[in-house]
This record gives structure tokens, C-alpha cells and sequence, in this order.
């Protein structure tokens, strides 16, 4: 039998382990950082963004597995991408993790990062699963300013 909060746990681990993109980009065309305090999670996002796509993508930063994995999986899911279809899964993210129960969420665009979707369930992580993702609306607005959760 396939087990969703298994395989849930297996890649989260795996992405806290093993962050992709982790480090920085040399020559960043938009950047942004995220603070949650309430669980003390940080992030730098960079992005090279060159004819509106996303072509390249790091991170750093410290924080709880929730957030790094989460963080992980964005920027495997963003590069290559065009920023309309980044704020498009922004939406779709935030949706999906801050839905009240049975509330349905387009599980077609979001992909993998459906495995995150058991969050919704605990209110007091959905800050760190969605912290990557209103650092990156930020970077992608170019805002350039310190995005906290609070
Ligand atoms: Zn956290």
C-alpha cells in the first residue's frame, strides 16, 4: 500500500539533507529575503531572470526542515519557467497549504510539490512551507525588501 505520509517524510528529509539550488548566484538579476520568526526560519532567494524566464535559481539560509525542503523544491520546480507560471504557482501553493480541508487546489500545475500538501493540516507550519514562496513574489516584484510572515 502506498503511503502518502511516508513518502511525505522521505522527501522532505531528502530535500533538508540535500537542499538543490542551495548556495548563490554570481550575477543575480532579482533578489529577496524571507524571515518567519515565529519558527526562526531565514532565506536569501536569488534569480537570474533573463526575457521573463527563470533561468537560473539559489537559495540559502537557515531553518526548520519544512522550509528548507519546501525552498528546495521551489527552485527545482521554478528554473527554466516564466515568471507568469512562478506567480501562478505561487497562487496555486499558497492555495493548496492554506485551504480549509476537502477545499480543492490544482494538483496538475503544482506537481510534486503536491507531497507538501499534508501541511495544511498543521497551522502552525504553514508559515515555513510558504515562506520560499512569498520570498520569491518579492524577488519577482523586485522588491528587494526583508519579507517576514508576521
Ligand atoms: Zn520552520
Amino acid at each position: 500500500m502506498y503511503d502518502l505520509e511516508d513518502l511525505y517524510q522521505e522527501i522532505v528529509m531528502d530535500h533538508n539533507r540535500r537542499p538543490r539550488n542551495f548556495g548563490e548566484l554570481s550575477d543575480p538579476t532579482n533578489s529577496a529575503d524571507g524571515f518567519n520568526p515565529i519558527c526562526g526560519d531565514q532565506i536569501a532567494l536569488q534569480l537570474f531572470i533573463e526575457d521573463g524566464i527563470v533561468s537560473d535559481v539559489a537559495f540559502n539560509g537557515v531553518g526548520c526542515a519544512i522550509s528548507k525542503s519546501s525552498a528546495s523544491m521551489m527552485t527545482e520546480e521554478l528554473k527554466g519557467k516564466t515568471l507568469e507560471h512562478a506567480e501562478q504557482l505561487f497562487e496555486a501553493f499558497r492555495k493548496m497549504i492554506t485551504r480549509t480541508p476537502g477545499e480543492p487546489y490544482d494538483s496538475n500545475l503544482l506537481g510534486d510539490l503536491e507531497i507538501l500538501q499534508g501541511v495544511s493540516q498543521y497551522p502552525a507550519r504553514i508559515k515555513c512551507a510558504t515562506l520560499a514562496w512569498h520570498t520569491l513574489h518579492s524577488a519577482i516584484q523586485d522588491g528587494n525588501e526583508v519579507v517576514s510572515t508576521e
